[in-house]
């Protein structure tokens, strides 16, 4: 039992308490077996019938084509994706083509910021799609914008590039993909990190190569990452010989997707429980939110409410991302008279409302407030209430 949290957290973030609850039991004796979920063979009936269960939920709710896109959970989470995609995808592409080719990366944010970094480390022959750092002026906050698709480089092709990745939500900077936007890139496969905003909408998943997302959002807790990609960028089982002679990065065993998905996820010891939390996240999308259109209406007016609010009341509330651009999922602001006036808001919302979890990244400041799916509209009205009367006292 809990009172009901009003917890703004940006990850691991809120889960509905009904669901943990479910976990809970689940964790202690799974189905009147008698043995927890946690305790029993990642190779039993039970377990494959939880992989299995979860996938047939994802192809539910996100419409999944199974004849072009497989579904696989790893260990891990938005890190070992993005890793895992350069080595696997650039492994696929000397598959398809023969020979090595180039990722192209489209930076919006401190997470597609890594991403680009870690293919870099991994030997990965990288290309700059486009970055928002240099689209602004430099006296303004680095991220908060996506260029213009027309200024997007035209340097790649479906004959050199294995894939263009970007991050379809930016966590820390709050810049969110409002459409899909690669059509001038017919051909070469668009691979998205989709570790803050997946389920938090509908996805045309047909025009995707690869989406991953790390658990311990809108999803379940952390320890797996979701991935569905379409089947002919499933690498083959390496000849590591030929791998290195075209300088193309090894991928370690656990993260190696033919593998993987030649086990149906079990390769190695899935983390069954979370998988069984994610597998009750998305039974309740489904059986008590009413799906995936229902919370993206909802998620979509709770976004609107705050912003609207945030909007009221320029002179204290400096929202740094273009309007045009604004993340559903992660709301941030500055507060006018800096980290003082800031320190003020935090402590006062806790202590009038309970409302936590409020503070921004540590690398940019200021406040966040992640609207993930288990973020009740009362706790957003609660927020919006407290701005209201801190903007009047301020
Ligand atoms: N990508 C995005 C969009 C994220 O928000 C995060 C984590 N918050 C990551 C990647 C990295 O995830 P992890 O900490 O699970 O490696």
């Amino acid at each position: 039992e809990r009172e009901e949290p009003h917890y703004f957290g940006a990850g691991p973030a809120l889960l509905p308490t009904a669901v943990l609850q479910q976990a809970a039991y689940d964790l202690l004796n799974y189905q009147g077996s008698g043995l927890g979920i946690g305790e029993i063979s990642h190779r039993s009936k039970p377990a494959t019938d939880v992989i299995n269960q979860s996938k047939a939920r994802l192809v539910q709710l996100l419409d999944i084509p199974e004849d072009t896109h497989e579904i696989f959970f790893m260990q891990g989470g938005g890190t070992t994706g993005f890793s895992s995609i350069a080595s696997n995808l650039m492994a696929n592409f000397l598959n398809r083509k023969g020979k090595s080719g180039k990722a192209g990366y489209v930076i919006t944010g401190s997470w597609s910021q890594k991403s680009y970094e870690e293919a870099n480390r991994l030997g990965v022959d990288t290309e700059i799609i486009a970055n928002a750092a240099n689209a602004r002026g430099s006296n303004s906050t680095k991220f908060g914008t996506i260029p213009n698709v027309d200024s997007w480089s035209n340097n790649v092709s479906k004959d050199d590039t294995a894939y263009i990745y970007y991050c379809d939500n930016e966590t820390v900077h709050g810049v969110e993909f409002q459409e899909f936007p690669f059509e001038k890139y017919e051909g070469i496969p668009i691979v998205a990190d989709m570790s803050s905003n997946f389920l938090s909408k509908q996805i045309p998943i047909s025009k995707y190569g690869l989406i991953m997302a790390g658990a311990q959002k809108n999803v379940g807790i952390a320890g797996l990452t979701i991935y569905i990609i379409r089947k002919d960028l499933i690498p083959q089982p390496s000849d590591h010989k030929l791998l290195i002679e075209n300088g193309i990065p090894i991928t370690p065993i656990a993260f190696h997707y033919p593998s993987v998905i030649k086990n149906n996820s079990a390769y190695n010891t899935i983390p069954i429980f979370t998988l069984q939390v994610i597998n009750l996240v998305l039974e309740n999308l489904i059986t008590v939110k009413g799906g995936l259109q229902a919370q993206e209406d909802l998620n979509r007016k709770k976004a609107e409410k705050l912003y609207s609010v945030l909007d009221k009341y320029p002179e204290i509330f400096n929202l740094p991302v273009e309007k045009s651009v604004r993340s559903k999922m992660n709301v941030v602001f500055t507060i006018s008279g800096g980290e003082i006036k800031e320190g003020i808001f935090l402590k006062e919302a806790e202590k009038r409302y309970k409302l936590t979890g409020l503070k921004g990244h540590r690398s940019v400041g200021g406040m966040r407030a992640s609207l993930y799916n288990a973020v009740d509209t009362t706790s957003v009205d609660l927020l919006c209430k407290f701005i209201e009367e801190f903007a009047k006292e301020n």
